[in-house]
């Protein structure tokens, strides 16, 4: 069995951490206090990735370490339903608080704690048969998700090379949030993001909210709103890895398909069909409904326009009963039909795959995971607010305070930026077509000369 080791560290983090152990504990017939109550040996044919046998062999555990540097989020989970699920020695935690501070997570109040965190981690490591790697839940724009958890990321590289590391990684929005710093934190953690991670999977609030306020309607989104988007999310990105099937069937095998550059392993994740809480969609959709939307900007939980970059791969994930053959027609049309938007030096870069169960509520649903270009308009934006703020040092006070060098803002901010224009080079078209274009442009100055 290949087993996954989950992290979720601060309050976002552990906020949609504990609703994806909802979800898939839902998903495969594992009630609250862990015991199996479902109605399909697929439910548990692969409940190893995610969960651990207990000791009297009865129970299900989630395979999961939480994390934060106050007690307020941590303690809401253990009082909430699914509380009792985890496991109780792996509920990590400070007193101090990092105050939206990345340099408190990751150099100070974190880098205590931190220790205390990797030695729950190896206890879950140690017994696994045959470890994947490590996911972590985390926001960008805080100080201990942020922080202390790109903290970890790093530990994790050194202490397991050659795992992969998978990231769900929230990205700020001002429309969301009113901490003024966070585009700082988020430019600091997506520095280590690049390096540190295999696989990071952009969850981006601005894009949550507009899913919330324009095609759901809610007035004033919560962030139970924006987590109920999370949580189809990633239960949809992780059906391949915990259900049967051939592709991307684990984190390396996605890794193989999807990233084409390791330093470009930033995705776009889609849905469809788009639900608010406690509602479900009033008719099932069609599989040719189902690609369109998939495929459309409106589902994208990344605001970037997948239109204005290009796809180097994707992988598209439909669930419930539904015909192949028609999955497979639907998905070629989409391809033919808009051909520019996909590379063309990587052949087949659209992979699909179907499981049988669906998500609860819905008779069929699809996920996306695009790695596009495009997503380069995140960054860009994160980086303008950095910009403005940092040229005028504002704020800057509370990072040294905590001993950190200007220089490391500089360096985090060239290298998004570095970011930003390997998207660029790799959407332009082929080199063949630049190379052409050039010798026009010198052809045309040819006259004047004379
Ligand atoms: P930390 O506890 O220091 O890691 O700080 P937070 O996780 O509160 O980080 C603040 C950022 O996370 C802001 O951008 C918030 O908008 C975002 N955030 C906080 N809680 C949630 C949540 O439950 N869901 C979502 N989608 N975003 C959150």
């Amino acid at each position: 069995m290949r087993e996954i080791v989950h992290l979720q560290a601060g309050q976002c983090g552990n906020q949609i951490g504990s609703k994806f152990w909802e979800i898939i504990s839902d998903e495969h017939g594992i009630d609250q206090t862990g015991y199996y109550r479902g109605d399909s040996d697929l439910q548990l044919e692969r409940i190893q990735v995610y969960y651990n046998e207990a000791a009297d062999g009865k129970r299900y555990v989630p395979r999961a370490v939480l994390v934060d540097l106050e007690p307020g989020t941590m303690d809401a989970i253990r009082s909430s339903t699914y509380g009792q699920l985890f496991r109780p020695d792996n509920y990590v935690f400070g007193q101090s608080g990092a105050g939206n501070n990345w340099a408190k997570g990751h150099y100070t109040e974190g880098a205590e704690l931190v220790d205390s965190v990797m030695d729950v981690v190896r206890k879950e490591a140690e017994p696994c048969d045959c470890l994947q790697g490590f996911q972590l839940t985390h926001s960008l724009g805080g100080g201990t998700g942020s922080g202390l958890g790109t903290l970890l990321l790093s530990k994790l590289r050194e202490e397991y090379p050659d795992r992969i590391v998978n990231t769900f990684s929230v990205m700020p929005s001002p429309k969301v949030s009113d901490t003024v710093v966070e585009p700082y934190n988020a430019t600091l953690s997506v520095h280590q993001l690049v390096e540190n991670t295999d696989e990071t999977f952009c969850i981006d609030n601005e894009a949550l909210y507009d899913i919330c306020f324009r095609t759901l309607r809610l007035g004033s989104p919560t962030y139970g709103d924006l987590n109920h988007l999370v949580s189809l999310t990633m239960s949809g990105v992780t059906t391949c890895l915990r259900f049967p099937g051939q592709l991307n069937a684990d984190l390396r095998k996605l890794a193989v398909n999807m990233v084409p550059f390791p330093r470009l392993h930033f995705f776009m994740p889609g849905f469809a069909p788009l639900t608010a809480r406690n509602s479900q969609g009033y008719r099932a959709l069609t599989v040719p409904e189902l690609t369109q939307q998939m495929f459309s900007p409106v589902n994208m939980m990344a605001a970037c326009d997948p239109r204005h970059g290009r796809y180097l791969t994707v992988a598209a994930i439909f669930r419930g009963r539904m015909s192949m053959k028609e999955v497979d027609e639907q998905m070629l049309t989409v391809q033919d039909k808009n051909s520019s938007y996909f590379v063309e030096w990587i052949p087949n870069n659209v992979k699909v795959a179907v499981c049988d169960v669906p998500p609860r509520g819905l008779k069929m649903a699809a996920t996306f995971v695009g790695n596009t270009t495009a997503i380069q308009e995140i960054f860009k934006r994160i980086s303008e607010q950095f910009t403005v703020m940092f040229r005028r040092k504002a704020f800057l006070h509370w990072y040294t305070g905590e001993g950190m060098d200007e220089l490391e803002f500089t360096e985090a901010e060239s290298n998004m930026n570095d970011l930003v224009s390997e998207y660029q080079q790799y959407e332009e078209v082929g080199v063949d077509d630049h190379d052409f274009d050039e010798q026009e442009e010198a052809g045309e100055e040819y006259p004047e000369e004379e």
